[in-house]
């Protein structure tokens, strides 16, 4: 038997591993019991800000770490892959789908029993084979948050993120956006837009010089809301509020989320001097987010400076930006390659909290730690998969960063051992990393008695 609190990403992933190798799972989860700041409904794996998985290509790190938890039967991927909208290379979803998705898989489980109750301290030792998995995520409650601060020896360790405002289809001003992908990378039988013969999975709202420097000195001159509890702001540097990025210079903006390059303005013939794209955010189409455009300004604020953006001068707000507190353990400090604590080898952490960053990384170390954790149950050894692996990477990094100045990571090629002998050009040498990634991670499987049936879906590179 095993306890896995906190029923997100990873603690979901985690529980579905463990379930799959026949081990009785209890999952806990919170919500609706007590909500946290950001969550909206009582589903699990509630995606909480962008519906983007990121890029779904081998070329791509985070497509490669994909495409191993697929070959693991990994059930936030198999309900991502269910559940897609069109965003050219990469792989959105539709989060009221993809969360009943999750949802009803681990609910009909015969093996996961899932109790609605906020968990205050970290489970209790019992043996090797009845071990834990914390996943409390970024939002981890207060009690909990202070027994694990207890546990790891240390203070938590606190930074903030900002996400992106949403805006209604219908009114979005249809002649002022173009709809097109940078550079044509459309996503197959991409439908042709009615009325204006275009295709591609963004709307670029196009701006002028003049438009630019008026949003930019709205933009700058704007009023942030008060982030109260913490003393120092750190941002994780992948995902800057705009107003930090517009702080660092008139143009940081254009040569970030606004950068016109690879589009071109059907109205002008040329690139615009600065561009906002909007990304569809559920099936239905009539959401859209401002990609890039994670913000902490006030809602007031957002509501007159995003109304400079051309288009939406009369656009109607399903959410406004806003700014988030991020738990997370000095990792390289508590965990081992195998994301079992090095104090408690039967308690495990996986997700957000134990020191990773983003949906698909945290899902990923709630597939390792449920297998993990499963193995313990099953009186086999933990394994790390090789580092030569995306899964393995991170894992490598999650336990040997510097630990005094350990910073959340996204995955990245950078995080692998380089090839011995390697391409020239980057996308074939990003491709041979892939390559040899998948096919080590097949040998582990069988190494591991991990070998799954799972339906692998094929590569597209
Ligand atoms: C506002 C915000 C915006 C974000 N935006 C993005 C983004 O755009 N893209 C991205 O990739 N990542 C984003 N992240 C990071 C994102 O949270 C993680 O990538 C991902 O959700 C982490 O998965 P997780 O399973 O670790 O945590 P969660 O998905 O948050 O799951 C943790 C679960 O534990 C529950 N819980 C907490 N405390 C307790 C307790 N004491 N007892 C029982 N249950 C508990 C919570 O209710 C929650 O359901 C964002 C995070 C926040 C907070």
């Amino acid at each position: 038997m095993i306890q896995i609190v906190g029923g997100g990403l990873a603690g979901s992933e985690a529980a579905w591993q463990a379930a799959s190798l026949g081990v009785p799972v209890t999952l806990s989860e919170m919500r609706p019991v007590r909500p946290t700041a950001v969550h909206q409904t009582d589903r699990l794996a509630e995606l909480v800000c962008s519906n983007s998985f990121r890029g779904d290509k081998l070329e791509n790190a985070v497509g490669l770490l994909k495409e191993e938890m697929r070959r693991l039967d990994s059930l936030v991927i198999r309900a991502a892959d269910r559940t897609r909208v069109p965003a050219g290379a990469a792989l959105a979803v539709d989060r009221e789908r993809f969360a009943a998705e999750v949802t009803e898989a681990i609910r009909a489980h015969p093996l996961i029993a899932v109790e609605r109750v906020e968990v205050d301290e970290l489970p209790q030792e019992r043996s090797m084979t009845m071990p834990s998995i914390v996943a409390t995520g970024p939002l981890t409650s207060d009690r909990l948050s202070a027994d694990i601060a207890a546990f790891v020896g240390a203070e938590h360790l606190y930074f903030y993120d900002a996400i992106s405002p949403i805006v209604l289809a219908e009114t979005i001003d249809r002649t002022r956006v173009f709809r097109a992908s940078r550079w044509g990378r459309d996503s197959p039988g991409d439908p042709v837009e009615a009325g204006t013969g275009e295709t591609g999975d963004y709307l670029n709202c196009p701006m002028t010089v003049a438009e630019y420097d008026r949003f930019y000195t709205a933009l700058t001159g704007a009023e942030s809301a008060t982030v109260h509890d913490f003393d120092q702001t750190k941002f994780f540097e992948g995902c800057l509020p705009i107003e930090v990025m517009a702080s660092r210079g008139r143009d940081t903006l254009r040569f970030g989320p606004m950068k016109p390059v690879g589009l071109v303005d059907p109205a002008g013939g040329r690139p615009p001097h600065a561009v906002v794209q909007l990304r569809q955010d559920n099936l239905a189409g009539d959401h859209f987010s401002l990609v890039g455009f994670q913000t902490q300004l006030k809602w007031g604020e957002q509501d007159r400076v995003l109304r400079l953006i051309p288009g939406l001068e009369r656009a109607e707000f399903v959410r406004f930006g806003m700014i988030h507190r991020n738990t997370y353990i000095n990792a390289p400090a508590v965990l081992h390659a195998t994301w079992q604590t090095r104090r408690r080898p039967d308690l495990f952490f996986a997700g957000q909290l134990s020191g990773v960053e983003g949906y698909v990384e945290s899902a990923a170390s709630g597939l390792m730690a449920g297998l993990n954790a499963a193995a313990l149950a099953l009186g086999r050894p933990p394994r790390a998969a090789p580092r030569t692996t995306a899964l393995g990477a991170l894992a490598h990094y999650v336990s040997h960063a510097d630990s005094n100045d350990y910073q959340p990571t996204n995955i990245a090629f950078g995080l692998m051992p380089p090839l011995e002998k390697a391409p020239r050009r980057r996308a074939a040498r990003r491709l041979a990393t892939a390559e040899r990634a998948l096919a080590d991670l097949a040998v582990w499987q069988v190494e591991a008695g991990r070998a799954s049936d799972a339906q692998s879906t094929p590569i597209v590179s």
